[in-house]
This record gives structure tokens, sequence and C-alpha cells, in this order.
């Protein structure tokens, strides 16, 4: 197993309160696996991936759990042992990180100074490495000295991904990286990561709220909600078969993966108010199955048909 989370708990101190909004998180990620983290935005999903790059803003604490990764215990790491870490073992395309390119630097420039600060490349080197990577990701080498502006948004994202995976990570973490891209570029993007992790064993963990994105690109699927997972299991079974309420509610809200036709449902009402969530089962009050037990208990996550479902229907 590459990386591993074990009940971790991460807590922001706001001025309104305290917002918990990793609660009890346990994940793994295999060796050249793509492990898809769902759920509508504020369930949680960028703090746990910036809980994994120890990139977390200053008013965050790791409150308890473990994360482990390639054996080394994220959590105790000292900042000098971070720089390492991060580029090296586990490395990042942030949400937007496409359009955050610096305008007036060339591309290849960009990737190069990683390589030159991160690793000790030097700069002829760093120039010949930055024309693999960008052959990697599919863009002509040739293009290495053109600046941003020059560059279609899909080649971004691909210039982004060579800088995530420049030092050879053992993990990518990917925050929405088709969001604001068209289905086509899309589908691209996605094959490019399947492709990654099949050529160079990459694993990455994909953190969306489009679940069609989920099906395209992933081997396995969380899904959460209110700072928990709710479900998790192989895509495959989580979309033929989801068993949560909530899995088969964001289903629906999104339209036919497979390509038939149906009408798809927003779900009903709000994602929780994460300074005050309802009692019991955070979806409680959005679930069209709630029963009594629902609003006075925390459903456990459980092994149900192979996989993990919080939900007391499953009890
Ligand atoms: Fe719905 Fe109850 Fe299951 Fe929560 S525990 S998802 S409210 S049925």
């Amino acid at each position: 197993m590459l990386l591993k989370v074990r009940d971790l708990r991460v807590y922001y101190d706001t001025v309104a309160g305290v917002v918990k909004a990793v609660d009890g998180v346990s994940l793994s990620v295999e060796r050249g696996e793509i492990v898809g983290l769902a759920g509508e935005s504020g369930s949680g999903k960028t703090t746990m991936a910036r809980a994994i790059m120890r990139l977390l803003p200053s008013n965050a604490r790791i409150v308890s759990g473990e994360i482990v990764l390639d054996g080394v215990d994220v959590l105790s790491l000292s900042e000098s042992e971070l720089k390492d870490f991060r580029w090296k073992k586990v490395s990042m395309v942030f949400q937007g990180a496409m359009n955050a390119l610096n305008p007036v630097l060339r591309v290849g420039e960009q990737i190069a100074e990683v390589l030159v600060e991160k690793a000790g490349y030097d700069k002829r080197r760093a120039w010949s490495r930055v024309e693999e990577l960008f052959k990697l990701v599919g863009i002509d080498p040739s293009r290495t000295r053109d600046y941003p502006h020059e560059f279609s948004g899909g080649m971004r994202q691909r210039a982004v991904i060579a800088m995530a995976i420049a030092l050879n990570p053992d993990l990518v973490i990917a925050d929405e990286p088709v969001t604001a891209l068209d289905v086509v570029v899309q589908s691209k993007i996605l094959d490019l990561l399947k492709r990654l992790r099949d050529e160079l064993g990459i694993s990455v963990l994909l953190i969306t709220h489009d679940l069609s994105v989920i099906a395209e690109a992933c081997d396995r699927t969380a899904i959460m909600y209110a700072g928990r997972i709710v479900e998790y299991g192989s895509t495959e079974e989580v979309f033929e078969e989801p068993l949560h309420p909530y899995t088969r509610a964001l289903i629906s809200a999104f339209p036919s993966i497979t390509g038939e036709r149906r009408s798809f449902e927003p779900i009903k009402g709000d994602p929780p108010n994460m300074l005050n969530l309802p009692p019991g089962c955070a979806f409680h009050p959005r679930c069209p199955k709630a029963f009594d037990k629902c609003s006075k208990e925390v459903p456990e996550l459980k092994e149900v048909k192979g996989r993990l479902v919080a939900c007391h229907l499953w009890g």
C-alpha cells in the first residue's frame, strides 16, 4: 500500500467556532491506482489533500490520526524533511493551477525552476528534463519556450501536470484537474492521468465534485459528506449499485455517465453548515430514506457487500 490515512481529524479554528472539516477519515491508495474523492464543495476533500501534503492554513489543526506514505509517517516530518517530501514523494496539482502559471515566465522555465530549486539540477539538465516531460504529457517539446498565454487551457493543464511529475513522485494529488475545461479536453487530461499511472506507476488521488470524472478515471471511489467518508469501494460497484443514499443522490444529480437518457435530479436541500452539523447522520435532513435512528446516532463506516458504507440502512 502506498498511502494510508487512518482516522484523520482536521479542525479549523474560526471566529464563529470550530469547523470539523475532516472528522475521522480513513483512506488508502495502492501503488499505480487512481482513487477518486468526491462530494459537494465544503465536504472536506481539499482539506484532506492539504493535510497529506502538510500544507494546511495556519488556523487548521490536525487533531488526531495518522498519514503514512511509502512507510513515511507524514505527520512527524520536520519542516526541512517536508521540503524533500513534497515534489519527490507527493506533489499536488492545485485547483486552478493552470491559470496560476506566471504569465511573464516561459512555461518550460517555470518547470526548470522546480528541478533546479528542489532537486539541484544544473540548468542544462533541467531543460533537457523539461523537454522529456513535455513529451511525456503530450506537448511538442519545441513549445518549452512559449509563454502561458500561447498555450490553450488543455496545454496549460498538461504543463502543470508535467511540473507535478517532474521529480517522479509516488503520488500526485489532483484537485479538480479538469474543472473549467471543455468535455473533449477533460477526457484527454483524464486519459493522460491514466497513461501516467500505467507507464510510470504513479498513483493519483483525484479530487472532484464531478462524478463523471470519477467514473471515467478512477479505480476506487470515496464519497465524502460533511467531513466523513460515507461510501468507499470499487468505482464500478459504487456506480452500478450505490448503497448510500447520498451516493445515489449524487449520481442522480449528474447527467447519465453511460450515455443512457434519463432525467437528472438535483440533491434536495443545501450542504450542512459545518459550524453546526445536524445530530446523528449529517445527511439526515436531506435524506429520502431517513428514519428515527438517523437523527440520533452517527452511522459508523461498515463493510457492506465488499465495500464500506456509513448508513443505518445497512445496520
Ligand atoms: Fe439516510 Fe439514515 Fe442512512 Fe443517513 S443513516 S444516509 S439519514 S438512511
